[in-house]
C-alpha cells in the first residue's frame, strides 16, 4: 500500500505517553508526565457537574461561551493590567495544545520560518512542520538556561513569521525576565513578526518571581497570541480547556483555525473554568505556595539521593543531572532504569530537543504530587542508589 503521511510516519509516540505506560506496567510512582494527584478546587468541579444538568449541552458558540471569554478578559486585567475585549480578543480551545496549533495556523504560510527555543515542548516542532513551515531552533544551555541573545538575533531573518516560546518554561522551570522579554520584543518588532506565548504555567511560579506576559510590553499588544490552560491553573489537566488572548486583528484567524480543528469545547467545562478564573487572589497564591513547598521537598530529596538538582522558578518540574550517580547510560536508559528497578518514573530531558546532539544526562521529575507520594518516591530512590 502507498505510504501515508511521511512526517508522521517518521516520528515516535510522545514521551509522556511512553513513560506513563511504562509507569503503569511497572507500577512505579509516576513523576514523569506532569499531572497533579489531587482533584482541582471542589467548587470548580461542582460547577462543572451542575452545568451538565441545566440544559446547555448542545454546541456552545464556536469562540467559547461568553462567561468564560469574559472571565479570561477579566483575569488578563486582574493579573496583568491588560484591557481585553472579551467578544473580539478571546478564543476558547480544547486545551493549550489546540491553542498552540490554532495560533501557529493563524499566522503561518508554508515556507515561513518559526523561531523556537530549546528545550521545547514536544508538540511545537511537529506542528510547525505539519503546517509546512520551518523551525529555526535556538538552544539554551543548562544549568543556567540563559537566553543566547546573539544566536536568537541570528535566527530571525526575512522569512521569519513568528517566535513561539514558553514561560514559565517546561521542562527547565525558567521564568523569562523583563530584560529577556524586552530583547525578544525588540526582535519581533524589528523583523515585523508575531509571537506565540505559551503561558500555561503563568500561575505556577515561585519565590516571589513574577510572570510577565510578552503581550504587556510596548508594541506587543497586536503581535502576540497569549495562551493559558485551565488544566494547569486549576489542577484539572484532563479537562483540556485552553484560551488564546490576541488582538482583534489576529483573533478572527485564530478562530478560523479553531473552527476547523475542534470547532468548540465541552460547555460545562467552559462554564466551570469561568467560575475558577473568578476565584479570589488567595486561591492563586495558595496554588503556587503549595507547589513551591512540594518543589522544595522533592529537590531536597533528589539531592539527598545524590542527583545534582537544577533550580526551578516555576512549572511542575525539576530538572536533575544524574552524572554524580555514575549511571552507565543516557537519559532514556536512566528513566527506564529507575522505573523498572527503583519504582519511580521520570522524563528524559532529551525528549525536549529536536536535534540528535541534545544533552543526555538530565532527567525531569514532576513535584505536583501529594507529600507522602514524593516521600515514598525519594525513599525508593535512596534505597535503590544506596544513599
Ligand atoms: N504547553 C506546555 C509547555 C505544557 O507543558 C503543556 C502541558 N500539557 C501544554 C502546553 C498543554 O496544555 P493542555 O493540557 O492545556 O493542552
Ligand atoms: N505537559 C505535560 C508534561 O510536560 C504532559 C502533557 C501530555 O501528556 N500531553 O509532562
Amino acid at each position: 500500500m502507498r505510504g501515508a503521511n511521511t512526517y508522521l510516519g517518521s516520528i515516535g509516540t510522545t514521551i509522556f505517553t511512553v513513560m506513563s505506560a511504562l509507569a503503569t506496567e511497572y507500577q512505579s510512582i509516576n513523576l514523569g508526565q506532569g499531572f497533579p494527584d489531587i482533584e482541582g478546587p471542589a467548587d470548580v468541579v461542582q460547577a462543572a457537574a451542575d452545568a451538565l444538568k441545566d440544559g446547555r449541552n448542545q454546541y456552545p458558540p464556536m469562540p467559547g461561551v461568553p462567561e468564560l471569554r469574559q472571565a479570561v478578559a477579566a483575569a488578563n486585567k486582574r493579573f496583568y493590567g491588560l484591557d481585553i475585549d472579551w467578544a473580539k480578543e478571546v478564543t476558547v480551545t480544547s486545551g493549550a495544545t489546540e491553542a498552540i496549533t490554532a495560533s501557529l495556523m493563524a499566522v503561518l504560510d508554508p515556507g515561513d520560518e518559526v523561531v523556537l527555543i530549546e528545550p521545547l515542548y514536544d508538540t511545537y516542532v511537529p506542528v510547525v512542520r505539519m503546517l509546512g513551515a520551518i523551525p529555526r531552533i535556538v538552544r539554551m544551555v543548562p544549568p543556567h538556561w540563559d537566553l543566547p541573545r546573539a544566536e536568537l538575533a541570528d535566527a530571525f531573518g526575512p522569512k521569519t513569521k513568528a517566535i513561539l516560546f514558553n514561560s514559565p518554561m517546561n521542562p527547565c522551570g525558567k521564568v523569562f525576565t523583563t530584560e529577556e522579554l524586552a530583547f525578544i520584543a525588540g526582535l519581533v518588532e524589528r523583523h515585523d513578526t508575531y509571537a506565540i506565548c505559551d503561558e500555561v504555567y503563568e500561575h505556577l511560579i515561585f519565590d516571589g518571581a513574577r510572570h510577565i506576559p510578552l503581550m504587556t510590553l510596548p508594541g506587543m499588544r497586536d503581535r502576540t497570541m497569549r495562551i493559558g490552560s485551565a488544566g494547569k491553573t486549576f489542577s484539572l489537566t484532563g479537562w483540556k480547556v485552553g484560551y488564546v488572548t490576541a488582538g482583534a486583528n489576529l483573533t478572527p484567524l485564530v478562530q478560523k483555525a479553531h473552527q476547523n480543528l475542534t470547532f468548540t469545547t465541552a460547555p460545562n467545562l467552559q462554564r466551570a473554568v469561568a467560575v475558577g478564573l473568578a476565584k479570589d487572589d488567595a486561591y492563586f497564591a495558595s496554588l503556587a505556595g503549595n507547589l513551591q513547598a512540594r518543589r522544595d521537598q522533592l529537590a531536597a530529596g533528589l539531592a539527598a539521593v545524590g542527583l545534582s538538582v537544577l533550580p526551578t522558578q516555576g512549572t511542575y518540574f525539576v530538572t536533575t543531572d544524574f552524572t554524580p550517580l555514575g549511571f552507565n547510560g543516557d537519559d532514556v536508559a536512566f528513566c527506564r532504569h529507575i522505573t523498572e528497578k527503583a519504582g519511580v518514573t521520570a522524563i528524559p530531558v532529551s525528549a525536549f530537543y529536536d536535534e540528535p546532539d541534545a544533552p543526555r544526562h538530565y532527567a525531569r521529575f514532576a513535584f505536583c504530587k501529594r507529600p507522602e507520594v514524593l516521600e515514598e518516591a525519594i525513599s525508593r530512590l535512596k534505597r535503590h542508589f544506596g544513599a
